[in-house]
């Protein structure tokens, strides 16, 4: 068998990769093409991650997409993303000629503290409908603004208009300023299901947006 030499290094090989051996070969897969840092916006308020409009509960979920598309443009691979801390850990695999090489690197995140656009939604009142229930003296004002409470938290996971941005009482009504309608209704079922009562709609006109009329929702219940 004919020796073979690497032209890099000069050291004598079996076999060359991409014209030199291995290790050479191995020496030049880097990456060199993750930023320095990552910043990450966090709303200081609900503690979600932000990616544009995009919020997520986790930061490990938000990292792994915004890396998404730079990892495919350099055939690599995510094999690991943890978050400590300030750092985010990462383990990678680099495919090259079919030859793969693990990697680990850390890079330090910065978390910018944000207001989210739903958090500053909720702060300035914004509402889109309104949520009065009436109530007989046997129910107490405070099981149903807690019934509310825990209704909005759970349908806020999915839902991020799905908030209560004031509370006001009036004699013997409570009344809810809600995000959006789908959710003031959602609070009616569940307030019926539980209380029984009769439900009335009515919208108002509030604003014109390209020509059209903007309603907000008032569902009105009575529990008996
Ligand atoms: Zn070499
Ligand atoms: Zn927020």
């Amino acid at each position: 068998m004919k020796k073979k030499f690497c032209p890099k290094c000069g050291k004598e090989t079996d076999e060359l990769y991409g014209g030199v051996c291995l290790e050479c070969f191995l020496n030049d897969m880097k990456v060199d093409w993750l930023p320095e840092y990552l910043v990450v916006d966090v709303c200081k308020h609900c503690g979600y991650y932000y990616h544009g409009k995009e919020r997520f509960k986790n930061v490990q979920t938000l990292l792994r997409k915004r890396l998404k598309n730079l990892f495919k443009k350099h055939k690599a691979s995510i094999l690991s993303l943890k978050v400590l801390k300030s750092k985010l850990r990462l383990e990678l695999t680099l495919e090259k000629s079919g030859i793969e090489k693990r990697i680990v690197k850390k890079l330090p995140l910065k978390f910018h503290y944000i207001t989210c656009p739903y958090c500053m939604m909720k702060r300035s009142g914004y509402h889109n409908a309104v949520l009065q229930v009436t109530l007989p003296s046997h129910v107490s004002k405070e099981d149903i603004i807690s019934l509310v409470e825990e209704e909005v938290k759970r349908l806020n996971k999915r839902d991020p208009m799905a908030f209560v941005s004031g509370i006001e009482e009036k004699g013997k009504s409570i009344i809810f300023k809600i995000g959006n309608k789908s959710t003031a209704l959602k609070l009616m079922r569940e307030i019926k299901k539980r209380y029984g009562g009769k439900v009335k709609y009515s919208r108002k006109i509030v604003t014109k947006k390209e020509g059209k009329n903007l309603f907000r929702l008032t569902v009105s219940i009575k529990i008996e």
